[in-house]
């Protein structure tokens, strides 16, 4: 395996599928932090072939759904103290709140500030999901 600084405290994105480790890299803003981070691509893997990690060196608040509906191959673990402290599968969310923009122009979540989109998920296969305020389909693309 290929050695690379451990943590002692933070969380560690594991089995990313190949391609999407530097887009949520890039999502979570994790280039202008100023605690150390690691994005790891290509990384052999044995359940996957191929796989990114991401290392981050901070107890930071990740939001699960966001990171379900990316790629819900993600485990995350929590490191304490060095050691593997919890372990998370993520899922896509079955529902979501203000993490897109409803597909629809004319959706009042589209022109009022004060309306966050909230949508449900009607297909998971396409990441389609449906407007709690027009009933717009919106399919998810990173
Ligand atoms: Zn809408």
């Amino acid at each position: 395996m290929l050695e690379v600084t451990s943590i002692k405290k933070g969380i560690v994105l594991d089995h990313i599928t190949v391609g999407n480790g530097l887009k949520i890299f890039n999502k979570l803003m994790l280039d202008q932090v100023d605690y150390p981070v690691v994005l790891l691509m290509n990384v052999p893997s044995k359940a996957m072939g191929r796989k990114d990690i991401i290392k981050i060196e901070n107890n930071i608040d990740i939001d699960l759904a966001f990171l379900g509906l990316i790629d819900d191959s993600i485990t995350v673990n929590i490191i304490k103290e060095g050691k593997l402290g919890q372990k998370k599968k993520v899922e896509i969310p079955k529902n979501v709140k203000g993490l897109f923009s409803c597909h629809n122009p004319r959706c009042i979540t589209n022109f009022d500030d004060y309306v966050k989109p909230e949508f449900e998920l009607v297909s998971s296969d396409t990441l389609s999901y449906q407007c709690e305020y027009c009933e717009e389909i919106t399919e998810y693309k990173i």
